[in-house]
């Protein structure tokens, strides 16, 4: 589907956005000129050109990448995305994201993300493990449990984070299960890991509509159907909301009195596409959905989604973003005008990163936590976060995407000036 490559390459890509985003939110706190041109650019770029050799025997180069955006606050923290169209523009983008997500939830983590340009479901399982230990032993040097922890992202799962974890212990020479989060439970993961970011998202949106005075329920659209998307389906429904479109990049269904998220979450789980899923609603294409009259909407795909060409169709009164960047800086304003509450990626999605982090000192104590600890400790961090953006929205008369800027700009900033520039 081209549609993403095409809205992002109106606003210049989605490093482009994440500049404009941070300007925006500096210049509204006023942060000196050194420190702004400290924080806009990332630390550490690297890129990789390594090759795999295919079940056929032909040996393919891939180009992958490691962006440390800044590691003020802690070790940098971040997802690896395997993606078609994945570049540095979009890597770049997607670290510094990391930083203030990992800001406005209070981690002690800098951001960071990787990728490699690849379509992961064209590999076979064997050719997707040696890209995986080959990428992996590239990014060695920037990687460790003190200095940059690897998390999922788009196209990745457990298995490539075990297969990561396990590349690394190898040339440790003993495991070394804090070097990546997202892991099975069974070589070190964390019970909830893997519907962190929906249950983050669930109580970012009850906590949202509580405030607007609106009811904790109603119909919801989700753009994507993988990790995020996926457990949206499974826990708003749960939680009595009603899920009537799901899509993922082949197209959507929609069913106005809601899907049977049981049986499509089991269709999805067996790695079916939304659309093969029979009996359960209309097809509907990824445009469409976007516009639906429903109470919520997320976004849980790639970036650009909604942009200028199509933000004034968007109809929700609630956005609430699970993808990183899903919506163009015009975009953002229109709906902004127009009255549409927008809860951030950096604050909506940061349960994810948020029980990383609870995997990571499970780890490093090597003394794990019960599933309901996990949930209770991660609620309490999102109510936390979203109490104080909407507090500093409400007093500065800014959206809640200013405010959230506000408040992790001005904490890597504070962290910076105590420390000091070496030497
Ligand atoms: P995933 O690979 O598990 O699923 C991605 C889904 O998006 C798939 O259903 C895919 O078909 C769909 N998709 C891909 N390109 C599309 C397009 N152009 N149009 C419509 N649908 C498209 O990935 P994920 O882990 O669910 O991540 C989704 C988004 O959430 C990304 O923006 C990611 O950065 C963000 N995110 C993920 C996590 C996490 O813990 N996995 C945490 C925070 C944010």
């Amino acid at each position: 589907m081209s549609m993403s490559s095409a809205a992002v390459a109106e606003v210049g890509g989605p490093y482009a956005a994440a500049l404009a985003q941070f300007d925006r939110a500096a210049d509204q706190i006023g942060l000196e000129p050194n420190l702004r041109a400290v924080l806009r650019v990332p630390k550490r770029e690297l890129t990789v050109n390594f090759p795999v050799e295919m079940d056929d025997g032909s040996i393919h180069v891939f180009t992958g990448y490691r962006v440390q955006h800044n590691l003020t606050r802690g070790p940098a923290k971040g997802g690896i995305r395997y993606y078609p169209s994945t570049d540095l523009d979009e890597v770049r983008a997607l670290a510094m994201w990391m930083t203030w997500k990992c800001a406005v939830i209070n981690l002690p983590y800098g951001g960071a993300k990787g990728g490699v340009t690849v379509d992961p479901r064209a590999l076979s399982r064997h050719e997707l493990e040696n890209l995986t230990r080959r990428y992996a032993t590239e990014i060695i040097p920037l990687m460790g449990p003190d200095s940059d922890v690897p998390a999922p992202d788009i196209g990745t799962n457990e298995q490539v984070m075990a297969w990561i974890m396990d590349t690394y212990s190898m040339h440790k020479g003993y495991s070394v299960p804090a070097v990546v989060t997202g892991k099975p439970v069974a070589i070190g993961g964390s019970e909830g890991r893997a519907q962190a970011t929906a249950m983050g998202m669930l109580v970012a949106t009850r906590e949202v509509l509580r405030r607007l005075g609106r009811p904790l329920g109603g119909t919801v659209a989700v753009q994507g159907a993988g990790n995020v998307g996926r457990g949206v389906l499974e826990l708003f429904s749960a939680a009595g909301f009603q899920i009537t479109a799901i899509s993922d990049h082949r197209g959507g269904l929609y069913n106005p009195r809601g899907l049977d998220a049981a049986r499509l979450s089991a269709h999805l789980r067996d790695g079916g596409w939304v659309s093969a899923c029979e009996g359960v609603g209309d097809p509907i294409s990824n445009a469409e959905l976007l516009q639906l009259d429903v109470d919520v909407l997320t976004p849980a795909a790639v970036e650009g989604q909604i942009h200028a060409g199509n933000a004034a169709n968007v109809r929700a009164p609630l956005i609430v973003e699970g993808a990183n960047g899903p919506i163009t800086p015009e975009a953002d304003a229109h709906l902004h005008d127009r009255g549409v509450t927008i809860v951030p990626d950096i604050l909506a999605n940061a349960g994810g990163v948020t029980v990383s982090y609870f995997e990571w000192v499970q780890d490093l104590q090597q003394f794990f936590w019960s599933s309901d600890q996990i949930t209770r400790r991660l609620s309490r961090h999102m109510r936390t976060a979203v109490q104080s953006v909407w507090d500093l929205a409400e007093a500065q008369r800014v959206s809640l995407r200013e405010a959230a800027y506000q408040i992790a700009i001005a904490r890597v900033a504070e962290a910076t000036r105590l420390r000091g520039i070496y030497p």
